[in-house]
Order: C-alpha cells, then sequence, then structure tokens
C-alpha cells in the first residue's frame, strides 16, 4: 500500500512537469498515444564518399546544408557495429586531453533503434559523476522537450560530440571534437535515426562543418548522410533565457511533424 502511494505520488510528480512544460510553450493539450517505429523505408543508395571528401556542400538559395555520407554513415553495404562494440573500441580512451579530467566516459543512453537522436556537445559535472547523458537540470529540461513531443528517453537516443567533460564546462576544442566524432558518426550509423536534433551551436557547427550561427541553422531541415538534422538551442540556453522556448518548440514540432508524430492542437 506504501509502495503504491509512492508510485502515485511519483506519476502525479511527473504529470505535473509534464504539464507545466506544456503550459510554458503555450499548448492547450495533452497527446493520447506514442507512434511506433516504422519499418524504414527504402531509401535511394547514395554515392559513397571518401572520409578525406566528405565534405560539406552549401545550397545557398535555401540556406540548407548537406553533408554527403560522411565515413559512409549510411552505407548498408558495410559491416554492422553495434553500440556496445563501439563502447568497446572506445575502451578507456586517452584519444585526447579530455580524458585527463574525467570521472566517467559518458558514451550515450537510450533506444538503440530510435527514430530521434539527440547531440549535444559534451558531459557536464553531473553528466560526468554519473556516465549519462543530460541529467543535469539541462537534461531533465530536455526529458520535458521529449516528453512534451509525446515521447519518452526510452523512445529517443541521446549522446555528446565529446564524451568525455571539458575542464570547467568549457566549449570542447576543434581537436577535441575532431579526434572523437569518429564514435558519434559510428553510433549515428549504428542507429540510423529519421531525425537528428543538434543542442546548441557547438554540436550544429560540428555535425555540418560550418561556422553558421545557430539562428541561421535552425528552424529546417539539413541534409545528414540519409538523415535530416534540425538545429535547436541547448536546453542550458532555455535556463538562462526563457525566451527560447518558443522557437525550440517550433523547431520540435517540425521534428513531430516529420516523424509523422501527433501535433498538439493550438
Ligand atoms: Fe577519447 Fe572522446 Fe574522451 Fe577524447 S573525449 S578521451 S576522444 S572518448
Amino acid at each position: 500500500m506504501k509502495n503504491d502511494k509512492h508510485e502515485l505520488k511519483e506519476v502525479v510528480s511527473e504529470l505535473k512537469t509534464y504539464l507545466e512544460f506544456q503550459r510554458d510553450m503555450g499548448l492547450k493539450s495533452v497527446f493520447g498515444s506514442i507512434e511506433k517505429k516504422k519499418e524504414p523505408a527504402q531509401k535511394p543508395q547514395k554515392p559513397r564518399a571518401k572520409p578525406a571528401e566528405a565534405q560539406t556542400n552549401t545550397n545557398m538559395n535555401e540556406d540548407i546544408i548537406v553533408i554527403e555520407d560522411n565515413v559512409n554513415l549510411f552505407d548498408d553495404s558495410q559491416k554492422k557495429i553495434t553500440l556496445e562494440e563501439i563502447r568497446e573500441e572506445i575502451g578507456d580512451c586517452t584519444r585526447c586531453q579530455l580524458h585527463e579530467g574525467r570521472t566517467n566516459l559518458v558514451f550515450g543512453d537510450g533506444n538503440p533503434k530510435a527514430r530521434l537522436v539527440f547531440v549535444g556537445e559534451g558531459p557536464g559535472r553531473d553528466e560526468d559523476m554519473q556516465g549519462k547523458p543530460f541529467v543535469g537540470r539541462s537534461g531533465q529540461l530536455l526529458t520535458k522537450i521529449i516528453e512534451a513531443m509525446g515521447l519518452t528517453r526510452e523512445d529517443v537516443y541521446i549522446c555528446n560530440v565529446v564524451k568525455c567533460r571539458p575542464p570547467n564546462n568549457r566549449t570542447p576544442e576543434a581537436d577535441e571534437m575532431d579526434t572523437c566524432e569518429q564514435f558519434l558518426f559510428k553510433q549515428i550509423r549504428a542507429i540510423k535515426p529519421e531525425v537528428i536534433v543538434c543542442l546548441g551551436a557547438t554540436a550544429s557547427q560540428s555535425l555540418l562543418k560550418t561556422k553558421g550561427s545557430l539562428g541561421s541553422l535552425r528552424g529546417k531541415f539539413h541534409i545528414y548522410g540519409n538523415t535530416k538534422l534540425m538545429v535547436t538551442y541547448h536546453p542550458a540556453a532555455l535556463l538562462r533565457n526563457p525566451n527560447f522556448k518558443k522557437p525550440l518548440w517550433d523547431d520540435m514540432q517540425v521534428v513531430m511533424k516529420e516523424l509523422g508524430l501527433p501535433l498538439p492542437n493550438k
């Protein structure tokens, strides 16, 4: 009986948090169902690009960035590699200087067959302590965003460009991201999501190989190998400036539409 009460209290508390976020976003309805993962559609085979040639083509007319099939990201003829194998390959990594200050390597978390992957720039203090991505205040806000989309953290996959915490939460250096991003590419290849959401300018600029501002990159899909990539604000930016909630929610609604998730009634 005591346990039942405790569980009920937790459910009520989670529901309250979810509804508060919906209210903050100006939403007036609650989602009724979660769409299951569709069978992957047959997509036209892209010509394989050599890693050295995997570069950015920018269509200036639409301001959409197209990243060719980076490190054969979506080449089905490549040997299949699982997330466990990628984690094993990383091992007790010392490939860049970030290993010196880490408590735990933060590989990633979530559904290995997720249709939607969120990518941040790197672990913070809480993440470093727990070895899990997005578990601090920003992470709690990300969880609310995911729930406002009618999903749970278990439906999606969450990871970062660099797997070890930069000292004092500084932005990862270019060489650190260059060294570590190979593992992110492999994670994306293993999961094959339909949509990637880059959280914040650093992750977005790193994946899209651009110096474009977050404002110029967000709000539309870029093409990343065989998947679509949306840029939006990092949840930490929303904690600093609640005015970013509305544009972030606009971005998430574009993602929801792409995934066929039910949109809230206005
Ligand atoms: Fe290795 Fe990446 Fe950690 Fe650098 S950030 S030590 S490359 S796992």
